[in-house]
């Protein structure tokens, strides 16, 4: 039957991948509903993820690149934080783009409910709001329910001074010593966040790396310079037990050889994963199958087990990525609408927006030798940058790793200021079938960090003659 509301494609959830979707059928011609839970659209990116953590970033940097100047004879006197300021900055920029969402989806005539949606039936959504109960039915649905920060068992998460990302971003008070469990590329920026706003920070990590998604020798140079301003990085290590005391929160360690120790925080950042919401939806309701962590699987356009249901982003599997989002909330809506289109991205780049960056694209080293994939490689150190040392700043790497067959471009990862702007290239370039005289034969702009990725070709090409 029909729903209080009726549109042909309806949109559960307002992220990247939600918005994207539910404006790319409107366009294409569709009736479209988004439900959202929340007052703004833009999901967990817009609202207490990529952005808020990118505004306050950006103010690390500015912070610690005064405090490197003294170095280099300009010194500045120490920073003067006000926090409720440096909310609003970053609350502005949220408001910004939330606003403008809005505005887009007025214009687009997409129609936005609020409330929390469950399936009651292969064509009808519940939404429960402030206002009240009612319902929404459809003739396609685009599932974009995101997912949440894990929970830790032995952690008392009810403890105010125990804190995921949403609450790290909220920048209650700067604490004098805070722990950020998980080596990962959310709690490391937030390590970055509250080190420069002068928080004495310990990261803790059960890998034998941070990042453990990229090379190891990518995230070295960060390593190094994290290992200089921070309190302690704790490598494989556990964290058996987290108690609330008066005097802080004591976290019990384990390390590899299953020796324990204990210490005091003022605040424990708990950034260990996030976990889809496919379980929280009634998805069951509409036939649509849920696997037992809360993913829904699909196939390469983007549908369900049930035809007319589709679902993207988060909660379709890893990574966990904005772009990744939006990529497949454009394939949901076209599908939807008809057109023939399917997920066919051959590269997904991963960014750590840490200081120094860390950017990867494509197949990394550690992969290739774990699936036996024959590689060579083109690594130019920046310490030959002439932009990166003018920078003061050339403790950075581009490597590029290549087909042996035909040199094409396979896989490419970048540390150093910048490197997610600069990943960009190698991931056209691996999208375009690229090879290495492509790249090396490109002119690239002088002085810049883009002729990292020039000079790295050559590198592999044996062509480089003039460094810097
Ligand atoms: P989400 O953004 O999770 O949105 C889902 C929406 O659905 C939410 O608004 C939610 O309220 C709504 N919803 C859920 N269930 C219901 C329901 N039953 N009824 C109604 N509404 C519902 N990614 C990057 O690419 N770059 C970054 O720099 C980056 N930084 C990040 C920093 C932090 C601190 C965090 C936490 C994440 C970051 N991410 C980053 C990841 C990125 O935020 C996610 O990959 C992205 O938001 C996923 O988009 P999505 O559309 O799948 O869902």
């Amino acid at each position: 039957g029909r729903g209080d509301q009726h549109a042909e494609v309806v949109v559960l959830g307002s992220g990247p991948g939600g918005y994207t979707a539910a404006f790319r059928a409107a366009d294409l011609g569709k009736s479209v509903i988004l439900i959202e839970r929340y007052p703004t659209l833009g999901g967990v990116c817009l609202n207490v993820g990529c952005i808020p953590s990118k505004a306050l970033l950006h103010v690390a940097k500015v912070i610690t690149e005064a405090e490197e100047m003294g170095d280099h004879g300009v010194s500045f006197a120490k920073p003067k934080i006000d926090l409720d300021e440096l909310r609003k900055f970053k609350d502005g920029v949220i408001g910004q783009l939330t606003g403008g969402l809005g505005g887009l989806a007025k214009a687009r005539k997409v129609t936005t409910v609020q409330g929390v949606g469950t399936f009651t039936g292969p064509n009808m959504i519940e939404v429960a709001g402030d206002a009240g109960t009612s319902t929404v039915s459809f003739d396609q649905c685009i599932i974009a329910a995101g997912s949440e920060p894990v929970k830790l068992p032995f952690v008392p998460h009810d403890d105010p001074r125990v804190i995921d990302s949403t609450g790290a971003l909220e920048l209650a008070d700067i604490p004098k010593k805070m722990l950020v469990l998980g080596g990962g590329i959310i709690g490391l920026e937030m390590a970055c966040v509250y080190d420069a706003l002068g928080s004495k920070v310990t990261v803790v990590e059960l890998m034998d790396q941070i990042i453990p998604g990229a090379d190891k020798d990518i995230v070295k140079p960060l390593m190094t310079r994290i290992k200089g301003r921070y309190e302690d990085i704790l490598l494989k290590t556990k964290v058996t037990d987290v108690k609330a005391q008066k005097n802080g929160l004591k976290v019990t360690f384990e390390d590899e050889k299953g020796e324990s120790s204990s210490a005091i925080f003022d605040k424990v950042l708990v950034a260990v994963g996030r976990r889809p919401n496919g379980g929280k939806i009634e998805a069951g309701a509409a036939g649509v199958a849920v696997d037992e962590r809360g993913f829904i699987a699909v196939d390469n356009q983007q549908r369900t087990n049930v035809p007319h249901i589709f679902a993207i982003g988060d909660l379709v599997g890893q990574p966990m990525l904005a772009h990744k989002a939006v990529h497949e909330g454009k394939v949901a809506a076209e599908v939807a609408a008809g057109h023939k289109r399917a997920f066919d991205a051959r590269v997904i780049p991963s960014v750590a927006y840490t200081d120094p960056e860390v950017a990867w694209a494509g197949l990394t080293e550690t992969e290739a030798k774990a699936k036996g994939i024959k590689y060579e490689k083109g690594v130019f150190p920046w310490a030959a940058s002439g932009r990166a040392l003018s920078n003061a700043r050339s403790e950075g790497m581009t490597k590029l790793l290549f087909d042996p067959e035909d040199d094409r471009v396979i896989g490419c990862a970048i540390v150093g200021t910048n490197a997610g702007d600069l990943i960009s290239e190698a991931a056209l370039a691996i999208e375009m079938g690229a090879d290495a005289v492509d790249l090396g034969h490109t002119i690239h702009p002088h002085p810049t960090l883009s002729e990292t990725v020039n000079f790295a070709a050559e590198m592999f090409e044996g062509t480089i003659t003039d460094l810097m």
